[in-house]
């Protein structure tokens, strides 16, 4: 572990030097943390493929989206302490269950521990690394050997909608650098059948009023990032969280905005490599229930 120290924390861009063997992050923690793990139907088909993704969501996070769906977990007020061993028991459990990949959501503040998990346990189905994108390159470089599949969020391009939302004003400095070398570290491959076995999806979730700055990302996407990248747009926006204060954020994004966001990706050429969806998905429902 000492590799990539915890004791004076600062494995994210954050650097808040934490001493995480003692006290708590400004990621909200201090040990692995863990809030479920199951099989997810509702990712994207390659990725949720025929029997679900073996999605384990980790407690904590580094960035403070003011509407995160996963608000208690991200604020680290659910889960519960593992080993790194424990972790590597629920991958080999994950993959008895039949999933077709295992999915790490909102992991980077758990590196050094994920890799204690990996030297235990190399999962034989694809690794997924899920993000919010906060990440700095050095350190996504000590998980890169054990991933197949990077999901990174790509959130906003405007300083001022990312301070407002994410309170980083510097996000997309910091996570088009992040997206760029998981865009490049691992070549597209399928299946016959349709399911990734390696590549990069970037996710992007439509916000209400904030359709230019999607196209701006949109445009940013297609002219920096391999052609084999994939991109997910996504319609799920839920009023949630702490969004007091933030009246533009208490409706779900109307079918205009999203078709116009879906319709500069496509005016782009970027149809063949676009996961959009048909149905506003915006519902409570698609917000997981916490084990831990
Ligand atoms: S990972 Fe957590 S403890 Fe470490 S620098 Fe980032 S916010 Fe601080």
């Amino acid at each position: 572990m000492d590799g990539i120290s915890i004791k004076n924390c600062t494995l994210c861009p954050v650097e808040c030097g934490a001493d995480r063997t003692k006290g708590f992050g400004a990621c909200g923690v201090k040990g692995l943390r863990i809030a479920k793990y199951y099989l997810h139907p509702f990712e994207e088909p390659c990725i949720s493929f025929k029997k679900g993704s073996g999605t384990i969501f980790f407690s904590g996070c580094n960035l403070r989206c003011a509407f995160c769906q996963n608000y208690e977990v991200s604020r680290a007020k659910r889960g519960k302490e593992i080993t790194p061993a424990q972790l590597a028991d629920i991958f080999k459990q994950l993959e008895d269950m039949g999933a077709d990949n295992v999915s790490l959501v909102t992991p980077s503040h758990f590196i050094p521990y994920l890799v204690q998990a990996f030297e235990i346990c190399q999962p034989k189905i694809p690794v997924v690394y899920n993000t919010g994108s906060y990440e700095k390159v050095e350190t996504l470089k000590q998980i890169d050997p054990f991933v197949d599949i990077y999901l990174p969020d790509m959130k906003f391009s405007s300083p001022a909608l990312s301070k407002r939302y994410l309170g980083k004003e510097n996000y997309f400095e910091i996570a088009s650098q992040a997206i760029t070398f998981m865009a490049n570290s691992k070549p597209l491959s399928m299946t016959e059948e349709g399911k990734m076995l390696s590549g990069c999806i970037v996710r992007h979730l439509v916000m209400p009023l904030c359709t230019s700055d999607s196209k701006a990302l949109i445009k940013w996407f297609n002219a920096h990032l391999p052609p084999s990248t994939y991109l997910s747009l996504m319609s799920q926006y839920t009023p949630f969280g702490e969004i007091e204060g933030m009246k533009e954020l208490s409706r779900p994004i109307t079918a205009r905005e999203y078709n116009a966001v879906v319709e500069t990706a496509l005016e782009l050429g970027l149809g063949e490599r676009l996961f959009a969806q048909e149905r506003n998905s915006s519902s409570e429902a698609y917000i997981p229930q916490w084990d831990f």
